[in-house]
C-alpha cells in the first residue's frame, strides 16, 4: 500500500490511513506501506536547497547534501504512521531507505534503485509487524542518501512490491486513472483498466499520478498495480480504482485512452542554421555532454538558400543552461540567432488503438483548429501524438480534445 502526500498531509489523514492499513491486515494480509511527505513538505524543502534556494541563502548548492534534506520529510510520515498503527495495538516499525536498504545508483535527486534485498523486510513482516517504509528515499553503494525524483515514492511501493512479490496498491487524492487530468475537465472518466504501455505514455507526458518510473518498474517485473482513493474509511465500498495491466486484459479496446498535458516545456528556436552534415550532432552532443533532456525536434529548411530553422524543446528548468550550451557551439555551428520561448505547453492523446486505426491525427489538429489554438510543433510515437502550443489555451485545448475523442461518454 502506498499512499501519497495529501493522503498523510495531516494527524487525522494518517489515523485514516492506519484504518486502511489494519483493515487490510484483519483480512489476512501481511503489509508493506510506503508514505510520501506531508503535501508541500518536499516543495518547502526543495525550496530551500534546490539551485535557485541554495543561492538565495548564499549556499553553493550541492547534489548530495540536497538528498540528505529533502529525504527528511518522509521520514516524519514514516514514524508517525508507525507510532499511530501501535497505539491502535497493530505491530508496525518504521523503515527508511539505509536500514532495508534499497540501493539507488548516486545519480543524486533523480536516482534509481538498483537492489532491494527482501530479508530484512521479510523477516520483521514474517514476525508480524507492518512494514511502513519512508518512499523517495534510497541509500547509495557508498552509504549516501538519494532520492528518486519527484514523485518518486510510487517507483519506491512498485519496487518494494516486486522485491516482495506482490501487488502494490497506489492510493491517492483521486479514485482512479483518468481520460485526463479530473481537475481540468470535469467530465473525464475513469478508466477500469489501462495498459502499462498506455500508463506509460500518460505518464511521461504529464499526467502526474504515476512516476513514471514507476510504470516501467511495474511493466519489467509484471507488478499488478491499483490506483484507488485513500479518502475512504475501511468497509466503505472503495470502488475498484484503476488497474494497470497487461494490454491482452483489456477487454474493451479504446483508439484513444487519454489526454495529457505538461506545462513543463520550454521551446528553443534556432534560426539561420548551415544546411550541412554534422550540425545536428554538434548541437545535440553538446545538450547531451551536459545531461540536458531535449524532447520534441524538427529541422526545417528555411527561403534562403542552404540555410535551416530548428526548433527543439527542453525541461523548463533546463531552458537557460540549453541556452547557454547552444551559444557556446555558436562560433563552430555558425547559426544565426537563437531564441527561447518558456510560454508553451505539450498536450498529448494517447492510445494503442493508433497502432491500427487512421485519422486521429487529423481529429486532433481539427478539434484544435476548431477552438483556434495553433499548433508550433508536433511530434508523434507508435501510441501518442503531441503538439506543442501557447501555454495559455491549454485547459481549452485538453477539454476540446477530451470531446473530439468521446472520452466523456466512455
Ligand atoms: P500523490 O500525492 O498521492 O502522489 P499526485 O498529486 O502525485 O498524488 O497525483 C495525483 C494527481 O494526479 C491528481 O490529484 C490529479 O490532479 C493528477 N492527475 C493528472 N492526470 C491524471 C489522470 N489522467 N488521472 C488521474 N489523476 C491525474
Ligand atoms: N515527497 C516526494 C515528492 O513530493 C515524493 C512523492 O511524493 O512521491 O516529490
Ligand atoms: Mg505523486
Amino acid at each position: 500500500m502506498k499512499f501519497g502526500g495529501t493522503s498523510v498531509a495531516d494527524l487525522e489523514r494518517i489515523r485514516r490511513v492506519a484504518r486502511l492499513v489494519s483493515a487490510e491486515r484483519d483480512a489476512g494480509h501481511q503489509v508493506a506501506v510506503v508514505v510520501s511527505a506531508m503535501a508541500g513538505k518536499t516543495n518547502e524543502l526543495v525550496a530551500w536547497t534546490d539551485g535557485s534556494g541554495a543561492a538565495a541563502q548564499g549556499l553553493t548548492p550541492s547534489d548530495d547534501e540536497y538528498d540528505v534534506v529533502v529525504a527528511s520529510g518522509e521520514q516524519v510520515t514514516a514514524g508517525l504512521l508507525a507510532m499511530t498503527l501501535r497505539n491502535m495495538g497493530v505491530p508496525a516499525r518504521s523503515w527508511l531507505g539505509w536500514q532495508i536498504p534499497i540501493i539507488a545508483d548516486d545519480a543524486h535527486g533523480r536516482a534509481r534503485i538498483d537492489d532491494i534485498p527482501p530479508e530484512k523486510l521479510g523477516a520483521s513482516m514474517d514476525a508480524g509487524e507492518v512494514a511502513v517504509i519512508a518512499g523517495f528515499q534510497g541509500v547509495t553503494r557508498d552509504g549516501r542518501i538519494a532520492t528518486l525524483g519527484r514523485g518518486g515514492s510510487d517507483t519506491s511501493a512498485v519496487a518494494i512490491a516486486a522485491a516482495l512479490g506482490c501487488g502494490c496498491d497506489i492510493y491517492t487524492d483521486v479514485d482512479g486513472v483518468y481520460t485526463t487530468d479530473p481537475r481540468i475537465e470535469s467530465r473525464a472518466r475513469k478508466l477500469a483498466k489501462v495498459s502499462y504501455e498506455e500508463m506509460l505514455e500518460m505518464a511521461s507526458l504529464g499526467a502526474k499520478v504515476l512516476q513514471t518510473r514507476s510504470v516501467e518498474l511495474a511493466m519489467a517485473y509484471h507488478v499488478p498495480v491499483r490506483v484507488l482513493s485513500s479518502f475512504v474509511e475501511p468497509g466503505e465500498a472503495p470502488g475498484q480504482g484503476t488497474i494497470v495491466c497487461d494490454e491482452e486484459e483489456i477487454v474493451e479496446k479504446r483508439i484513444v485512452s487519454g489526454v495529457a498535458y505538461s506545462r513543463d516545456e520550454a521551446k528553443i528556436s534556432l534560426f539561420g542554421l548551415p544546411d550541412h552534415p554534422g550540425v545536428s550532432s554538434t548541437i545535440f552532443g553538446a545538450l547531451a555532454d551536459a545531461n540536458v533532456n531535449v524532447d520534441m525536434i524538427v529541422q526545417s529548411k528555411a527561403r534562403t538558400a542552404d540555410t535551416a530553422n530548428m526548433e527543439f524543446t527542453v525541461g523548463k528548468r533546463d531552458a537557460a543552461r540549453a541556452v547557454e550550451i547552444v551559444r557556446s557551439v555558436q562560433p563552430d555551428v555558425g547559426f544565426e540567432d537563437v531564441q527561447v520561448n518558456d510560454d508553451v505547453a505539450k498536450v498529448s492523446v494517447i492510445g494503442v488503438g493508433m497502432r491500427s486505426h487512421t485519422g486521429v491525427a487529423k481529429s486532433m489538429f481539427q478539434a484544435l483548429a476548431d477552438k483556434g489554438v495553433n499548433i508550433q510543433v508536433i511530434s508523434t510515437s507508435e501510441i501518442k501524438i503531441s503538439v506543442l502550443i501557447d501555454a495559455a489555451y491549454t485547459e481549452l485545448a485538453v477539454r476540446a480534445l477530451h470531446a473530439a475523442y468521446g472520452l466523456d461518454q466512455l
